[in-house]
């Protein structure tokens, strides 16, 4: 077979080479065409003049995407040493442009790899996907340190993050990337274009950080009442923030907030009220 436009082999001949069979635990699916890890590349925007964070590279198909695209640098983290080779060879081609940290992406960090502007790039592992968002959407200050994130997840995952009040994937994931940033779904992938193929669709989402949230609210407040009030999801206000201050019920009338309404029906603004009100009421 002829290499790929990069000059280095398909990808399918360099998982053959290596004996690289997918790891199910490590939620290994791979993407082995390279016409649609440049898709997902494109959708990051201009990457020549910014330092790209990916995300469990596995074999590299998005890396060399990313690099092909014109990233000026890609810091990838990967988990999985059999790869540490494949991404060897990706990098010996791309000269001072891909740092590979061997790791597990929740428990590195990989700032002082970086210079902003950064994006942040990735095919995630499905099991820590969520957690990995949860993490870029709570820093303690906030403009953070990336400008963008354009992550593939589940389908179902991707519309939790988009999704308007109201709808049945409305909750937690969907205000925290509401608050700081806007967040919608760019394209779909069917299982066919993995490789083993999952169960389910995936879908791309990008995320672009807001210069300073969309209402004011303190984060770790903020995080609190919307936890609370989506872990029991079908319970009434009145009831799930019940304790977070006294008199919860007549301090929900207070500010204009139905106590009998159930947290999927509160918009993000009303839920940046509740904050700050919970905030002023501790204060007191
Ligand atoms: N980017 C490649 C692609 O698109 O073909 C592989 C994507 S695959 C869905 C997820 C990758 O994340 C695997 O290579 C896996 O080994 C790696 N991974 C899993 N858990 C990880 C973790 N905690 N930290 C870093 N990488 C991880």
């Amino acid at each position: 077979m002829s290499n790929a436009p990069d000059g280095l082999p398909p990808l399918r001949e360099v998982i053959a080479a290596h004996g690289l069979s997918a790891n199910k635990a490590l939620g290994q699916n791979f993407l082995f065409d390279l016409n649609l890890t440049g898709k997902i590349a494109r959708r990051a925007g201009d990457l020549a003049a910014c330092d790209v964070l990916e995300i469990g590279p596995g074999p590299g198909g998005l890396t060399r995407a990313l690099l092909m695209e014109g990233a000026r640098k890609v810091v990838a983290v990967e988990r999985d040493a059999r790869c540490l080779p494949i991404l060897d060879d990706i990098s010996a081609a791309y000269p001072g442009r891909l740092q590979v940290l061997h790791g597990d992406a929740l428990k590195l960090d990989p700032a002082a790899h970086l210079d902003p502007p950064v994006r942040i790039v990735a095919n995630l592992p499905y099991n820590v996907g969520t957690e990995l968002l949860v993490n870029w959407l709570t820093p303690p200050s906030w403009p953070p340190f990336w400008q963008s994130l354009t992550l593939m997840f589940q389908k179902e995952v991707a519309e939790r993050i988009t999704a308007p009040p109201g709808s049945r994937a409305y909750g937690r994931l969907s205000l925290l990337a509401q608050w700081r940033c806007d967040a919608k779904i760019v394209f779909e992938i069917p299982p066919q274009a993995f490789t083993p193929p999952p169960k389910v669709t995936s879908a791309v989402v990008h995320l672009t950080a807001l210069p300073a949230p969309r209402f004011p609210a303190d984060a770790a407040i903020l995080q609190e009442v919307i936890a609370r009030a989506f872990n029991q999801r079908r319970k009434m206000l009145r009831a799930s923030l019940k304790g977070m201050v006294p008199n919860m019920e007549q301090e929900l009338v207070a500010i204009g907030l139905n106590p009998q309404e159930r947290a999927e029906q509160l918009t993000l603004a009303q839920f940046c009220t509740l904050a700050r009100h919970v905030q002023a009421l501790r204060a007191a």
